[in-house]
């Protein structure tokens, strides 16, 4: 039979779809010869695919959320990341900078856009969007304009992503945290504040620096709200499971010669003197909301200062969201430390819960 010979073409073509069309030898030739430079190269086997597994969303690309963002990149943690700001110009920016770094990264996308339709199918969204602290000024004044800020984002966040866990880093961030819990409707386990994450590894920087032993190896734990009336629970304070209250029992009072107090009011200054500074603190919070997301991301049910809401906990009635040692894993905050507190540390605690209820109440709209 002369004539030309008929086949079936099946091709993976640019809109990454697979189609089939009847073909011959001449007209393959001509497509041959349409063919890109990449089709020619690349012999298609399968369609690659198209869903992260591992999908993060930073909201804010301010000084925090970029430091939050070259933590995550550079400890790998994402397949895909996503940012969302409301300057589009910025926005623009950091993705393109980030973006020619990829080299250096393992990651397989970079995205940005203000429309929150970029953010979808995210495992975790990091909200470090919002108004920041003005030198002198306390994180609580800064709570209705960030209560504005949030009554945009978060909606859009749980419209795209509904089974996503939320990681609130904006300030108040106990307050905000309760916010995003109240407008996204979603189970307390899956809202997590990184409330005293960062005081935490402050404290055991500034013990790490008396004791000429590195932090990791400091073991201390702040709690309560992140800022002011935070916690420092001297009793748990170790050393390679030393108790240093067995060794100094004035640690943590009035009465300690060596001022240890003074460490936990050096935490809570921190912010303030960083912020005088050089206008803001970004790394350390950066650095630390990637260890957050590591145990998130890789399952490590490892334990972190982080605020959640105890109602019900250590004598507290209010909802309020407060920082406690929590079991984080893939499922989100799926458990919460009992630590035997001193009556004087609960009281501390009760404390700090009846600060921000007194703010909390007066929030309208939620
Ligand atoms: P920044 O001003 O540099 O960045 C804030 C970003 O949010 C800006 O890029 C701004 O355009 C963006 N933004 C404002 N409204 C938005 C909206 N509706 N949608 C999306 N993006 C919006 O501030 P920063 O220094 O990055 O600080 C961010 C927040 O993090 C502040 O609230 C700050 O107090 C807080 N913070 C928290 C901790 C902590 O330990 N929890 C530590 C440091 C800073």
């Amino acid at each position: 039979m002369n004539g030309p010979r008929c086949f079936l073409l099946i091709t993976y073509n640019k809109s990454n779809r697979w189609s089939s069309s009847s073909s011959t030898d001449e007209s393959d030739e001509d497509e041959y010869n349409m063919a890109t430079l990449k089709d020619k190269l690349i012999t298609s086997v399968a369609p690659p695919s198209t869903k992260p597994n591992n999908k993060v969303t930073v909201v804010g690309v301010g000084q925090v959320g970029m430091a939050a963002a070259i933590s995550i990149l550079e400890k790998g943690l994402c397949d895909e990341l996503a940012l969302v700001d409301v300057v589009e110009d910025k926005l623009k920016g950091e993705m393109m900078d980030l973006q020619h770094g990829s080299i250096f990264l393992n990651v397989h996308k970079i995205v940005a856009d203000k429309d929150y339709s970029v953010t979808a199918g995210s495992k975790i969204v990091v909200v470090t969007a919002g108004v920041r602290q003005q030198e002198g000024e306390s994180r609580l004044d800064l709570v209705q304009r960030n209560v504005n800020v949030f009554k945009f984002i978060i909606p859009q966040v749980v419209k795209h992503s509904p089974d996503c866990i939320i990681l609130v880093v904006s300030n108040p961030v106990d307050i905000l945290t309760y916010v995003t819990w109240k407008l996204s409707g979603l189970p307390k386990h899956r809202v997590i504040g990184s409330g005293c994450n960062l005081d935490s590894a402050r404290f055991r920087f500034l013990m790490a620096e008396r004791l000429g032993v590195h932090p990791s190896s400091c073991h201390g734990w702040i709690l309560g709200e992140h800022g002011d009336s935070s916690v420092a629970v001297w009793s748990g304070v170790n050393v390679a499971g030393v108790a240093l209250q067995e060794i100094n029992p004035q640690m943590g009072t009035d009465q300690d010669p060596e001022g240890w107090k003074q460490v936990h009011k050096q935490v809570v200054d921190s912010a303030y003197e960083v912020i005088k500074l050089k206008g803001y603190t970004n790394w350390a919070i950066g650095l630390s909301v990637a260890d957050l997301l590591e145990t998130i991301l890789k399952n490590l049910c490892r334990i972190h200062p982080v605020s959640t809401m105890v109602k019900g906990m250590y004598g507290i009635e209010n909802e309020v969201f407060l920082s406690l040692p929590c079991v984080l894993g893939s499922a989100g905050l799926t458990s919460v430390i009992n630590q035997k507190l001193k009556d004087s540390e609960v009281a501390q605690l009760q404390k700090s819960a009846s600060t921000l209820w007194d703010v909390q109440k007066d929030l309208k709209d939620l």
